[in-house]
């Protein structure tokens, strides 16, 4: 199905924007702040694109393309301002009221950011023309560019946009639905019905899959760590004789099941690069060793029980999946999903298939490191 509406995360790959600060890059940002709506249009069943989904370089002709060739009505631009004023700016077409721009105005005030105008510019050589190639170059499709804020405000908006830019962004998707027609449900909604289930009545059991005195041991390497070393088996375990390197970071950490130990320090792991390798995890590499079940009869230890997040921020995704493509949304600390269906491999680790209240699946990281059972 065609979109409606496209999101284009402006600049990206050698264009690093203008919004740009200690903080943060302007196209990271953008991005950020597009794929967050991305997903919740998805959710509120809104068929959506964007012009680019990950860190990619794309020339005005190539991003106007992609917008044309949508389909869509609508566009959101989104990007960080810059020049030291304070506060969110959207600008529209000379060809347009300027109704949905002012509405994604005042959403945005009402999420607690200061809303300078919305305004058109013109081409200095063409009052026919407008200025900025993203609303002039788009044909029929009606584009805003929306600026959340500046990277080097002279106010508040540098702390704003880095703990408020969901809610900014999802003044967006408020505004937008109110605008063309959508009925609009709040993001909370579905955390709320994910919250209110309480947990299982049958949990007094205390089981969980990292739970104590069940064979088998799990090795944990944590999400910060960029590249872990791997071992041939028969060779000493030591820089310059590595078979290769595992990505913990890449993958929000990594976790396997430890075959066996050749050393202290040193076990035995199944990888799906490298096959059968040594690693080193002494404590001090920031490594966890904890006790888990067999993989043949794990399920039986979390099946029907909650998962839980210990950490702000865990996605998760609407199918068994670690791409942005399929992040629904994120959870905070303390939040959970009711029920636990299955456990599934994904790439080279282990996603929780889990139910809301409603009876939606979704998946999101079985690494002990990020979930609980409870
Ligand atoms: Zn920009």
């Amino acid at each position: 199905m065609a979109p409606v509406l496209m999101i284009d995360p402006g600049h990206g790959g050698k264009d690093a924007g203008g919004g740009t600060n200690q903080y943060w890059q302007e196209k990271d940002l953008n991005l950020q702040i597009s794929l967050y709506q991305y997903n919740r249009y998805k959710e509120l069943g809104i068929p959506i694109g964007m012009t680019r989904m990950k860190d990619e370089t794309l020339t005005p002709e190539e991003r106007t393309r992609r917008v044309k060739a949508s389909g869509a009505k609508y566009c959101h631009s989104n990007h960080i301002n810059a020049g030291g004023g304070d506060g969110a700016e959207v600008i529209h077409s000379i060809y347009s009221d300027g109704k949905m721009a002012k509405m994604i105005g005042e959403e945005l005030k009402k999420a607690g950011q200061n809303f300078r105008s919305a305004y058109t510019r013109t081409l200095p050589t063409n009052s026919q023309r407008d200025y900025y190639f993203m609303i002039r170059d788009t044909g029929k499709v009606e584009t805003n560019i929306i600026e959340y804020g500046f990277a080097d405000s002279s106010g508040d908006d540098i702390q704003q946009l880095r703990s408020n830019w969901r809610d900014f962004a999802e003044a967006v998707v408020k505004a937008f639905c109110q605008f063309a027609g959508y009925p609009y449900r709040s993001p909370s909604s579905t955390t709320q019905r994910i919250e209110s289930v309480k947990k299982p009545e049958n949990n007094t059991s205390g089981e969980s899959a990292t739970g104590n005195g069940s064979a088998g041991r799990l090795l944990i390497l944590p999400a910060d760590a960029e590249t872990w070393r791997v071992y041939p088996l028969g060779v000493s375990p030591v820089k310059g004789n590595e078979k290769g390197f595992l990505k913990p970071s890449k993958f929000r950490g990594l976790e396997y099941t430890i075959e066996g130990s050749t050393q202290t320090h040193v076990y035995i792991i199944e990888t799906a690069n490298f096959g059968r390798v040594q690693i080193y995890a002494a404590p001090s590499t920031g490594a966890k060793i904890v006790n888990g079940k067999d993989r043949g009869s794990e399920k039986s230890g979390y099946a029907g029980l909650r998962a839980e997040s210990k950490v702000n921020n865990l996605r998760f995704y609407s199918r068994p999946s670690w791409s942005d493509k399929y992040v629904v949304n994120t959870i905070d600390k303390g939040i959970g999903f009711p029920e636990i269906v299955d456990k599934v491999k994904v790439g080279k680790s282990y996603q929780y298939k889990v139910k809301n209240s409603k009876g939606d699946i979704y998946y999101l990281t079985a690494n002990p490191a990020f979930v609980r059972i409870v």
